[in-house]
């Protein structure tokens, strides 16, 4: 069964390309799903995180305050650290379950959907091919700035911290290109899924 790794830039589009090829039948196993699953109410990273960073970073819900995690994470590299040596194993622990869970229900092969897959590391090994969802960085800004209410700036500021356009392509074995309309994208991905069926 291929393990397929699918990766791109912020707003280049996984979501869409993966939200269809789940409807083409690939299991998908969503890394940013996951860490949204794992700090919710009783989420296993809970009780960890409230241990290292105190009951301040835990809403009246019991799950993660997202938006003041970010902030200390944002300012303070050491806080990042601590934070990804709790949630990173707790994500690849679930994304293993998924993965199994999908391939016992019949899915012909498995996505694994990874914002930053070229720029941690660990997962590029475990997969047979790479995914990448590309299109010019000036789309992926108005796309972001629109979606989540931000400045140029802060969009900007997000792409420095991640791999370049030009090392994306470089390790992609399939590229979407996603700079048309929703309709060219679904197209594409199709396309993809008969090749990804090939395999
Ligand atoms: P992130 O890394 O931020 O999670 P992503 O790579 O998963 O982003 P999406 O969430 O799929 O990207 O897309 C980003 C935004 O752009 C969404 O609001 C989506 O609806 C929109 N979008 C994606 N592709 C297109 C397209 N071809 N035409 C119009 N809008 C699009």
């Amino acid at each position: 069964m291929p393990l397929i790794g699918l990766t791109g830039g912020i707003g280049s589009g996984k979501t869409a390309v993966s939200d269809q090829l789940g409807k083409l039948g690939a299991g998908i196993i969503d890394t940013d799903v996951i860490a949204h699953q794992i700090t919710a109410a009783n989420g296993p990273a809970i009780e960890p995180i409230q241990k290292h960073f105190g009951p301040d970073y835990i809403d009246a819900n019991g799950a993660l305050d997202r938006a003041k995690m970010r902030t200390l994470v944002f300012a303070n590299p050491d806080a990042k650290q601590a934070l990804e040596a709790i949630t990173h194993p707790l994500i690849r622990q679930e994304a293993i379950k998924q993965a199994f869970q999908e391939a016992k229900g019949g899915a012909p092969y498995l996505v694994f959907v990874v914002p930053l897959l070229l720029e941690s590391g660990t997962w590029i090994d475990l997969i047979d091919r790479l995914v990448v969802v590309d299109c010019p960085v000036e789309t992926q800004i108005s796309r972001v700035m629109q979606r989540n209410n931000l400045s140029r700036a802060e969009v900007e500021k997000i792409l420095q911290s991640q791999a370049s356009r030009e090392d994306r392509l470089a390790q992609a074995d399939f590229v979407i290109k996603n700079q048309g309309s929703l309709d060219q994208l679904i197209e594409e991905v199709n396309q993809l899924n008969q090749k990804i069926l090939k395999i």
